[in-house]
């Protein structure tokens, strides 16, 4: 996870107080000295250590529920940095102002603490317990919707730690402490069934000893004259390292029975979700969490996080070629081009019935038409990642079929224009976002999309983009880097890079621009880019270095993004991977603010003009 703090040069991490103080003498003592720390006490807590009159000064920066960032007293910022800029103006209240920040040299990296990986190995459990997810798509689940999860975590993650037990009684808890062996450090914490506070019930020589967990009107857990934690959690997680006033350190979960299928120690095999026509997985809590009420979905929540034969059972019998007798056809239309037309349906897996879109090629389609879709299915095939349509299989029957994952909310230019004051700018970061992971992914496994715009997201949902149509994409061999378009086909060249248009040269760096001006569709709301214009028009437009202008409020840096994607030269334009950085940096950014903030951030647009 990144440290807000991270792109400070002035930030060491989680070094120790005298480590500070050793940093500050090397750099000479001067007043007003200062440099940025991790606080080692509490979660994403920073101390500022300055410099006046040779004396040290530490002060400790508290992250607050709502996410601002104060000094005890003073005034609440949105990040360190800006803490740091306003101190740097204003002493309001330090023993002077900060005036000479004291810089990492370069062989000086930023101390990670024990915290940080911490955290991201309770991410990973979160959602490996949560969504029984695992390897790529537990990773891509994290890098997406980091934000959300870090929320969840604080709230509600000790629910699912094996040492919790919920609301036991204290004898019960004693019964299972004195089941099995007994080790010191043996733990576990329970729900007082009076008060609802927690309770820490630990062994100690034979003998259970327990602990009032206290909880104050900040919303702080805490030991009695302990240190302070956010969520109960980090309370456990630090009296592991520190007694803190307990009889011992803990040690080894007094594990509960119930949870215990939820930790395993091998990571399960994924259980189908629940899609109507299953049983729910049998995981406690998981009902409530597939169904959120109080939440904004998440992509994992959707069965199209994961692909469809991510389930061994249905692996086993996964044919290209699917069979008729197996697909329900709708009569509804979900879209039509000149192929065909795109209808719903539900096609009947061994253990579930899965939600389809079906592309029906038209009967009397010459060849050539027909190679086009078993073209676009043979790239499709070989591409499995949650932020892009997955293929389920083909069908020849009364016509040749693809059938697809079914993406219900339809493409994005036509969502964001009809939904104009629903949908935050925020919201349109994330969505963009997921986007530029799909892409990421192609570029990974050298594939060229060719007809990346915003009719071609497709939406689960608001929150859950995926990237579809692949009808020109093309898989580029293991030693090209582009590819060579032959022939001059129906081609969207407002969307296409110079170096496509010009040389019909192909590569994921021409993904990139087209990314660029879905960036602009989706920022202005399902606008049409370059209005009137011809294609030739917009290539001179481009030639002479004009570009497409930021729509109404559009953040600045994701204008500065959609910049980068347009660099007339291909080589010296971004590529995914850095583009996904930059939108999930920023995406961070913003949803790390406290909602009223973000909210004036992300205003929603006036209407188009
Ligand atoms: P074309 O090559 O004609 O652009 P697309 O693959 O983009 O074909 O599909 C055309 C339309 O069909 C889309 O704009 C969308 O409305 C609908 N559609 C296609 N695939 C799906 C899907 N997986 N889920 C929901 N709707 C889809
Ligand atoms: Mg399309």
């Amino acid at each position: 996870m990144i440290d807000p703090a991270a792109e400070l040069p002035f930030f060491y991490g989680s070094i120790s107080r005298s480590d500070a103080e050793q940093h500050l003498k090397l750099a000479g003592m001067g007043d007003g000295l200062f440099l940025l720390r991790q606080c080692l006490r509490s979660l994403g807590g920073y101390v500022l250590s300055v410099v006046w009159s040779l004396e040290f000064y530490h002060y400790p920066v508290e992250k607050q529920l709502n996410g601002t960032y104060c000094i005890a007293g003073g005034k609440s910022h949105c990040g360190p940095a800006e803490l740091c800029e306003y101190y740097s103006k204003d002493a309001d209240g330090l023993v002077c102002s900060l005036r000479k920040p004291c810089h990492r040299s370069p062989d000086t990296p930023i101390k990670t603490g024990v915290f940080d990986s911490l955290r991201d190995n309770m991410l990973q459990e979160y959602v490996r317990q949560t969504w029984n997810l695992d390897g790529e798509a537990m990773e891509q689940a994290i890098i997406s919707q980091a934000p959300q999860l870090e929320k969840l975590i604080a709230t509600t993650a000790h629910e699912k730690m094996s040492w919790f037990h919920g609301k036991i009684p204290r004898q019960e808890g004693e019964r299972r402490l004195y089941s099995g062996s007994q080790p010191d450090g043996k733990f576990l914490v329970r729900e007082r069934v009076e008060s609802g506070t927690f309770a820490l019930s630990v062994m100690y020589g034979k003998t259970a000893y327990h602990y009032q967990i206290l909880h104050d009107k900040s919303g702080k857990y805490s030991m009695p004259e302990g240190t302070k934690f956010d969520t109960v959690w980090q309370l456990v997680e630090y009296l592991k390292m520190k007694p803190d006033g307990l009889v011992t350190l803990l040690r080894e979960p007094c594990v509960n029975q119930n949870n215990a299928g939820q930790t395993p120690a091998v990571p399960a095999l994924r259980t189908p979700r629940t899609n109507g026509y299953t049983p729910p997985p049998k995981v406690p809590g998981a009902s409530k969490i597939l169904a959120p009420m109080d939440r904004q979905p998440l992509p994992m929540d959707s069965d199209e996080f994961v692909s469809p034969y991510a389930d061994p059972k249905e692996l086993k019998d996964k044919t290209l070629f699917i069979k008729r007798d197996k697909l329900m056809v709708d009569e509804v239309e979900l879209g039509s081009g000149n192929f065909g037309c795109v209808k719903k349906g539900v096609y009947k897996m061994k253990s579930k019935h899965i939600d389809v879109a079906i592309k029906v090629l038209k009967s009397e389609n010459e060849k050539a038409v027909k190679d086009e879709m078993m073209r676009e299915a043979e790239i499709m095939h070989q591409l499995d990642n949650p932020y892009i349509v997955r293929m389920i299989g083909l069908c020849e029957a009364e016509a040749l079929m693809l059938v697809m994952e079914m993406a219900p909310a339809g493409p994005l230019n036509k969502f964001l224009s009809s939904r104009k004051d629903q949908v935050s700018v925020e919201n349109v970061v994330e969505l963009m976002h997921q986007v530029s992971l799909g892409m990421k992914y192609l570029e990974e496994k050298n594939f060229v999309h060719r007809d990346l715009a915003a009719r071609n997201v497709l939406l689960v949902n608001q929150h859950y983009a995926k990237i579809s149509d692949f009808g020109l994409s093309k898989a580029l061999g293991a030693d090209d880097n582009y590819y060579k378009a032959r022939t001059l086909g129906k081609w969207p060249l407002k969307w296409y890079a110079p170096e496509c248009i010009n040389y019909h040269k192909f590569s994921s760096k021409g993904d990139v621009w087209s990314y660029g001006i879905t960036m602009w569709e989706a920022f202005s709301y399902g606008g049409k880019p370059y209005k009137k214009m011809k294609g030739q028009e917009v290539t001179a437009f481009l030639q002479s270095g004009k570009r497409l202008e930021c729509p109404a409020n559009c953040p600045d840096p994701m204008y500065e993004v959609m910049n980068d994607c347009w660099i007339y030269k291909y080589e010296d334009r971004l590529d995914f991977v850095k583009v996904e950085e930059r939108m999930r940096s920023y995406y961070y950014s913003i949803s790390k603010k406290p909602p009223t903030e973000a909210s004036e951030d992300a205003t929603k647009p006036k209407s188009e003009d």
